[in-house]
């Protein structure tokens, strides 16, 4: 097995009511987005909200992460699946990338069905960004109706 890895979540506040159920439970089965530490230990080191639009706690949280030795931040699937997906999704991966070195992952535990019918039904995800923004988490039909 490879070195242990430490990472960081950080949801949409939207959510913040979220106990976390189906983030957890991806990362237990490495599902979803966390599918990419299929034979790595990892821990998770620091759980926090955007803070609410415009996502203030963006510019500090992955400090604090980072001070917890977070090497990966992963943004929760429901900055992807809200309505709309939270429009500063790319200048955030950007900026965490640029100001503090670590590794942004764009999602955590596989779209639920739901959201991926209406979205596709929205046509959200059709250019180019989004579709890549998806895949970590895109998963198969069977996947995304287990989180549904
Ligand atoms: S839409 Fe984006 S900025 Fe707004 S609360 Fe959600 S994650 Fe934060």
């Amino acid at each position: 097995m490879d070195e242990k890895v430490k990472i960081g979540i950080i949801i949409c506040d939207r959510y913040r009511t979220c106990a976390g159920g189906k983030c957890l439970r991806s990362l237990r089965n490495r599902e979803g987005a966390f599918s990419i530490y299929e034979n790595q230990e990892v821990e998770l080191v620091g759980y926090a909200t955007c803070a609410g639009c415009p996502g203030g706690n963006v510019e500090y949280a992955p400090s604090e992460m980072k001070n917890n030795g977070a090497q990966v931040v992963h943004f929760a699937t429901g900055l992807v699946v809200g309505y709309p997906p939270c429009p500063r999704i790319a200048f955030f991966r950007d900026f965490v990338e640029e100001k503090f070195g670590m590794k942004v992952v764009i999602g955590t535990h596989p779209i639920p069905q739901k959201y991926h019918d209406t979205h596709t039904r929205l046509k959200t995800w059709e250019s180019v960004q989004w579709q890549e923004m998806i895949q970590p988490t895109l998963v198969d039909e069977a996947m995304r109706l287990a989180y549904d």
